[in-house]
């Protein structure tokens, strides 16, 4: 069984990129104070919106030995996810491309697992918990805490390799590691995503707006799209990339060669038409399992309405 710290740290970070992950980090699970601190303020200043979500389990996801007892380390992974091929019908409306795919929490948690299969097989058993896009997480700090990247000033995390379109998963685990070092902030002077933000939902670098935010609404909003947003949503139906796809870091970015990461059938294909068209039963057969079944039918309709 391999205990050194160190040499841990190399075989995980082997054996994830053997897994398919795009980049591997670790850092120490101690509490996010900075993070805490940022957050309370956001929360205090309404800006997360209707996403009361966000108010609770605050203390779980800046520390997480509250996850799990006895934590030591972070493992972070890091997924590209930019697709080889786009929607075809250019004036379709729009959905962000992280839902261009099946359940990919499913399929990152399956690699996670055999991550985890194994650390346990050469540095022994150990106590620990997987995450993806789990709540009680804050991911791109964690990832930023690593090395795998910084927090671009449109909040996303931004990879020098593989740019902003990346999901991020987590083994927090009660094995000692040895953490990376953080990286500098290379946005530098550039302000690309605030100038292109439609919407003025980036109020400064890194604070984000989401009562303001295509994507909040599209996705997370339960109720009407509110009358400051109409006119606005730049013909979103389902996220919004906007801030993301104008950052020089995505200009190069290679398409996802992770397993299983395939569009779903149909999606890409479908035209403004038939966008129009949807009825109740193509939407529960082409997008059962996708990260559009997330708004519902009466999401995507209510979008649907107020595209433009
Ligand atoms: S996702 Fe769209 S609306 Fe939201 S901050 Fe980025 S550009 Fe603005
Ligand atoms: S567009 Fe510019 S400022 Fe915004 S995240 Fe990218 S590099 Fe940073």
């Amino acid at each position: 069984m391999e205990t050194d710290p160190k040499r841990c740290s190399i075989l995980i970070r082997e054996e994830a990129f053997r897994l398919g992950f795009d980049d591997c980090g670790i850092s120490a699970a101690g509490k996010l104070d900075k993070e805490k601190a940022f957050l309370d303020r956001w929360l205090k200043e309404g800006r997360h919106a209707e996403m009361s979500y966000m108010e609770r389990n605050r203390d779980k996801r800046t520390d997480p030995q509250k996850l799990v007892p006895g934590a030591r380390s972070v493992i972070s992974v890091l997924v590209n996810y930019y697709p080889s091929r786009f929607q075809e019908d250019p004036s379709a409306p729009v959905i962000s491309k992280y839902a261009y795919y099946p359940d990919y929490h499913r399929i990152i948690k399956n690699r996670l697992h055999l991550l985890l299969d194994y650390i346990e097989q050469h540095m022994g058993r150990v106590k620990s918990r997987i995450f993806v896009d789990s709540a009680p997480v804050l991911e791109r700090a964690w990832a930023a805490r690593s090395g795998l990247g910084w927090i671009g000033k449109n909040t996303m995390l931004i990879s020098r390799k593989t740019g902003s379109f990346v999901f991020l998963g987590e083994i927090i685990c009660d094995l000692e590691l040895a953490p990376g070092k953080e990286m500098p902030d290379y946005c530098g002077e550039c302000t690309r995503c605030l100038d292109a933000c439609p919407t003025g939902a980036l109020l400064a670098p890194r604070v984000l707006d989401a009562g303001r935010c295509i994507s909040y609404h599209t996705i997370e909003n339960p109720g009407e799209i509110p009358e400051s947003m109409r006119g606005k949503m730049q013909n979103r139906i389902f996220g919004c990339d906007i801030c993301q796809d104008v950052c020089p870091w995505n200009r190069k970015v290679r398409p996802t060669s992770f397993p299983g990461l395939e569009p779903v059938p149909g999606l890409l294909e479908m035209t403004t038409d038939e966008w129009k068209a949807l009825d109740e039963t193509t939407y529960r057969s082409t997008f059962s399992g996708t990260s559009l079944e997330r708004t519902g039918y009466r999401g995507i309709i209510r979008n649907l309405k107020y595209r433009k």
